[in-house]
């Protein structure tokens, strides 16, 4: 894990470690954004509706078998006063993952589509993010001489057919959190070569002379080493390999304005990166980075928020970093509107309506606008 860490006694299945320095840039000057425990407490609560720090946590209580999840409920903001990094403290400690990492993440981040058969809205999502993504990678040249491709959280595996079947390829693997989506990549799109993971920092499979592609979807944030995680990516790439990472989002906007976030941040989020962060953070890690566009149909993306990079290994450049200062204020601007959500939540349900004017709350009780329906025009999926 991360040097100089910290680890605090905690529960005996579910450890963390705090740490004490920036997690992309080591440095140790961190700043204290203005989060008290009504912020923290709520990190949890993507599944919760209404934050008390009296209530026992539902997560914890109704849905993990007893799992003691008390350590990770504190993320504890930091602001890295170097490279303007916004970071968890606390991370989860690598060793026990598999054993509570998948069933945590599901419930946490409300993955009921995996289920079986799936969804046919989420397989139609899937599908309709994949062409646009393979589009886009056509576009730019992402494909120009791939014959290995590496896809990490593959999903329902669309993406990776696109890829077979447009540069016949002699390998094709995918990596999934979840059994559904693996299964349908197997049976129904024949892409049997897909592992599922268990853990946030899993072994990446080797193949004789690299993969000339990999793509990697969202792993970034809820990495609990970036640093390391790249470090192993790297010496899996063919000599002109490319990397893209995509999903992630630039959390300066996100933070501003979504209704995204509005009961908590969860503790899988471990750095909120910005346009700013992450590219130099790519820079840092030895890859250079080249920002694409990016299809705003994504089921877990916010919209035009999510930023998308084609990186090939490179020279390590310490690039312009993020402006501090900025992160701070964006924090403080998202932990005043969470606050403000969180009291309203406090209030019994009629009131709530009758308040939410005066709390001038601009976010988590309007509906999110409606996605397009991308759905017509295009070829029904099994
Ligand atoms: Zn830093």
């Amino acid at each position: 894990m991360v040097p100089n860490a910290v680890r605090e006694t905690v529960s005996d299945i579910v450890r963390t470690e705090l740490l004490d320095r920036c997690p992309v840039c080591d440095h140790d000057g961190l700043l204290v954004p203005s989060v008290g425990d009504d912020f923290s407490d709520n990190s949890l609560g993507s599944s919760v509706a209404a934050p008390s720090r009296d209530e026992a946590h539902p997560v914890s209580k109704a849905t993990l078998d007893g799992l003691d999840v008390t350590s990770l409920m504190h993320s504890d903001w930091r602001v890295c006063g170097h490279c303007a990094m916004m970071f968890s403290r606390t991370r989860p400690l690598l060793d026990a993952t598999s054993t509570w990492y998948n069933p945590l993440f599901r419930t946490v981040e409300n993955r009921d589509f995996d289920v079986w058969p799936l969804p046919e809205m989420f397989v139609r999502n899937q599908a309709q993010t994949a062409q646009d993504m393979f589009e886009i990678f056509r576009n730019h040249g992402v494909m120009q001489d791939v014959g290995s491709v590496l896809h990490m959280r593959c999903n329902t595996g669309h993406l990776l057919d696109l890829m077979s079947s447009e540069a016949d390829l002699t390998v094709a693997r995918g990596m999934e959190y979840f059994e559904s989506p693996a299964r349908y990549a197997a049976g129904l799109l024949g892409q049997e070569n897909v592992s599922l993971i268990t853990s946030p920092a899993p072994q990446v499979p080797e193949i004789e002379g690299g993969y000339d592609l990999i793509v990697v979807n969202h792993f970034l944030t809820h990495s609990p080493d970036p640093r390391l995680f790249i470090e192993q990516l790297k010496p899996r790439l063919s000599e002109h390999g490319r990397i893209v990472f995509y999903n992630e989002q630039d959390h300066d906007q996100v933070l501003r304005h979504s209704d995204h976030y509005s009961k908590g941040i969860n503790v899988f989020h471990n750095q909120l990166f910005t346009r700013a962060t992450l590219p130099s953070f790519l820079r840092t890690c030895g890859l250079d980075a080249r920002q694409l566009p990016h299809p705003n149909g994504l089921k877990w993306s916010v919209g035009h928020h999510t930023m998308m990079f084609v990186c090939q290994a490179d020279e390590a450049i310490a690039m312009p970093r993020g402006n501090a200062d900025q992160s701070l204020a964006v924090m403080n601007t998202w932990a005043n509107m969470h606050r403000r959500y969180a009291r309203l939540m406090a209030l019994p349900k009629p009131l709530r309506r009758t308040f939410a004017k005066s709390l001038e709350l601009r976010f988590g009780l309007k509906q999110p606008p409606a996605r397009p329906d991308t759905s017509k025009n295009r070829a029904p999926v099994e």
